[in-house]
């Protein structure tokens, strides 16, 4: 039987094994933003091929992007994000401790009950300066969300690939938010990757697609091994709806703090293609040759985190089993997503033909998977290690005759 699982079961398992450390550690950190170690890299990176295979090589009607993290700060006004990617924040006059006002419930701090401030808007995108002169440096943005490199690029990917509708564009890479109210690990990172798909179409088709995409986004994490009671579709409600929104659901995922965002689905509607062209004097529009007409398309965005989606495969996975009297942990990871697929340990390490026949099998494995080769402890312990990390196979070398290693 697992227990409820913890954040902080999931923290130190993260810090433990090395999938996931503090970012510069050693000054003391830096508030919210975390660096994915020898494990975690390759189960981040295991993630992210996953999404792309089903987002892109699995499809015949996508394409792929890898946009700057810089824009021209235009896109950012264009987008609304400079008016408006702001959140409310409310101070408590009692313990000083920050809130956001739609995550509150009542008007009084939830922490010590004290007063609280009035609501003031802080905007969440992170400055710098491009240019090397004095004085002539131009302010810039780092980019709040991947999604608006897609639509600024419109133009260039349909003239490129000849795309008909309906299409996406699919991207992956970082983006940047000065959260205010942090915590909860790497569920709201400062620093963090996103998965988003434009999936553009025939304006009257949106809602079919719009459908489509909300059980088809389901589907990829029930594939990947999510259990059903953690997952659930929420739809917004009309009043918290983006401002570029027709409707919107968030994939919830029972994290150990509650059941929270872990990706969100949105009809876009022709909102970001149209005021990109207003305002950019170029025309994001789409001949339909078909009927002879020009129209801007309606865009359907599945835009996941995958520091998210870690975070929650982790916690999906994390199991705890007694062994004589003693807790194990143990990662039920879907094999596809798991850091190591094969780990090679020798029974002896003290017998070299039996550590010389551990190095061949491992030798055989690569540039295909990513294998390793273990002594550093028993038998027992290994193997629990390789439990610990989710690693589907593990391969012992027991005993072998010294003329059968040299025939190989
Ligand atoms: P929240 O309400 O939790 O702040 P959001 O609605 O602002 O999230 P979106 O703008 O819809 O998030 O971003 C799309 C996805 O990007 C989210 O579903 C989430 O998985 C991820 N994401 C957003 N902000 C963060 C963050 N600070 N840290 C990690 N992932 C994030």
């Amino acid at each position: 039987m697992t227990k409820k699982v913890e954040l902080k079961d999931i923290s130190n398992l993260c810090k433990r094994r090395g999938f996931i450390f503090q970012d510069s550690e050693i000054y003391g950190g830096i508030g919210s933003v975390w660096d994915y170690g020898p494990l975690g890299v390759e189960l981040k990176k295991n993630v992210k091929d996953e999404w792309w295979k089903r987002m892109v090589y699995e499809r015949n009607d996508t394409e792929g992007l890898d946009a700057a993290i810089l824009m021209n700060p235009e896109t950012w006004k264009a987008s609304g994000h400079v008016a408006s990617f702001a959140d409310l924040l409310v101070d408590c006059k009692g313990c000083k401790k920050r809130f956001r006002t739609d995550k509150l419930e009542g008007d009084k701090c939830p922490e010590c009950g004290g007063e609280l401030t009035e609501p003031r808007s802080f905007n969440l995108m992170f400055k710098t300066q491009v240019g090397s002169v004095e004085g002539k440096t131009e302010d810039v943005y780092l980019r709040p969300e991947t999604a608006q490199g897609i639509f600024v690029n419109f133009n260039n990917i349909l003239n490129t690939t000849r795309r008909k509708l309906p299409f996406g564009v699919a991207q992956t890479g970082k983006a940047f938010r000065n959260e205010i109210t942090t915590g909860n690990f790497t569920f709201r990172s400062r620093e963090f990757e996103q998965m988003e798909m434009e999936f553009f179409v025939k304006p009257g088709e949106d809602e079919k697609w719009y459908e489509y995409w909300l059980k088809e986004r389901m589907d990829w994490y029930f594939s990947l091994g999510i259990r059903k009671e953690n997952l659930r579709l929420r739809e917004h409600a009309k009043d918290e709806l983006a401002h570029y929104a027709k409707r919107c659901h968030d994939i919830e995922f029972m994290f150990p703090m509650g059941w929270s965002e872990l990706e969100g689905i949105a009809n876009r509607t022709d909102y970001d293609l149209k005021k990109h062209s207003e305002i950019s004097g170029e025309h994001l529009v789409y001949f339909d040759s078909a009927t002879n007409e020009r129209y801007t398309p309606y865009v359907i965005e599945p835009s996941g985190g995958i520091d998210r989606a870690v975070l929650a495969f982790l916690t999906d996975a994390y199991r705890t089993e007694t062994v004589r009297d003693r807790e194990r942990v143990y990662l039920a990871l879907d094999y596809r997503l798991s850091p190591i697929k094969v780990a090679v340990l020798p029974l002896l390490k003290k017998k070299p033909e039996i550590v010389e026949m551990c190095h061949k099998i491992r030798e055989g494995f690569k540039g295909r998977y990513r294998v390793v080769y273990d002594d550093t402890a028993s038998i027992g312990r290994l193997y629990r290690r390789q439990d610990e990390i989710g690693t589907p196979f593990c391969v012992t070398v027991m005993w072998i005759r010294w003329k059968t290693v040299k025939q190989l």
